[in-house]
């Protein structure tokens, strides 16, 4: 059945792959993101494009306006945008943890509680929320991305409890590592803001691991994450997570069953590994 969809992110990475795919399985689909011409393919494709950033509340209002007035309905929320923000503690400002914040929690805690309503009206809605492996296990440096994807985690598990009885599911995806964007802006100003700091030298051999990492082309496609979406979507029980992408069922694994030292081990390891290769 064809559905009215409205993702967040879409102008790269997961976003746009699961947009467009979204497009040909025949959905009325909206994508949202800051960049509207890197979405000119998702109009090409006969889907809607609306620049919004995720930070000004009247943008998101005024998306959900025009959605309602063309459409009448809002079928699925997938709540996608976001980005990483990695660094020592020490040397990130409280300023940047608060924007990371608002990105990827307070932002999208806006959009869906303007979608609420109308799911509850409706008496039906699914909310996918795009969590990560990240928000059930922890990468060095990594600490307020974590904090960000550890609060979506808990925050969309209280809200499927919550919406439930409206016939409302909240879905999370846990992601692993995924061939995006994302990896540029993770690294975006870290070494810069470690320079003359006793975190320097680490942040500079992450950097550069992280770098070697993707020019040896690791990681899985977008593709491995829209095809969870879809699964999700076209679900009458959708499961409350679903979990793909290099690395993230072993890690969550690990962490599930061994517990924070061995996982501890496994990461670190795993890290000296990349260093070396
Ligand atoms: P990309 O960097 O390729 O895409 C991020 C998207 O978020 C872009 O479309 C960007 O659009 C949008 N975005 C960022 N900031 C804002 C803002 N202020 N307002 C509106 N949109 C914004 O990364 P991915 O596709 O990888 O990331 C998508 C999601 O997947 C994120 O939530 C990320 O945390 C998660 N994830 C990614 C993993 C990976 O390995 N790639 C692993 C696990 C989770 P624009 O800049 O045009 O506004």
């Amino acid at each position: 059945m064809k559905k009215v969809i409205l993702i967040t992110g879409a102008s790269s990475g997961i976003g746009k792959d699961t947009a467009l795919s979204l497009i040909k399985h025949g959905h009325v689909v909206y994508g949202v993101a800051r960049r509207l011409e890197m979405m000119k393919d998702i109009i090409h494709a006969g889907g809607h494009a609306i620049k919004m950033d995720i930070l000004k509340e009247r943008n998101i209002d005024d998306v959900v306006n025009q959605i309602i007035k063309e459409q009448s309905r809002v079928d699925v929320l997938i709540n996608n945008a976001g980005y990483g923000l990695w660094g020592a503690v020490e040397t990130i400002s409280i300023d940047e943890a608060k924007r990371q914040f608002d990105v990827n929690i307070f932002g999208l805690a806006y959009l869906t509680k303007k979608i609420i309503p109308i799911m509850r009206k409706q008496k039906s809605g699914k909310i996918i929320n795009m969590s990560s492996m990240g928000g059930k296990v922890y990468t060095p440096f990594g600490a307020w991305y974590h904090a960000t994807k550890y609060a979506l985690e808990g925050w969309s598990d209280c809200l499927r409890i919550e919406l439930k009885s409206f016939g409302i599911d909240v879905i999370l995806i846990e992601p692993g590592v995924i061939k995006t964007e994302f990896q540029d802006v993770m690294m975006d100003s870290t070494v810069e803001r470690s320079i003359g700091t006793p975190y320097e030298k680490k942040l500079k051999a992450l950097e550069k691991a992280t770098q070697e990492m993707y020019a040896r082309g690791i990681g899985s496609p977008p593709s491995t994450i829209t095809k969870l979406i879809i699964k999700a979507i076209n679900s009458h029980n959708p499961k409350r997570r679903y979990v793909g992408g290099l690395f993230a069922k072993p890690m969550l694994f690990i962490k599930k069953w061994f517990g924070d030292k061995m996982y501890e081990k496994a990461i670190m390891s795993q890290i000296k590994k990349a260093k070396k290769e």
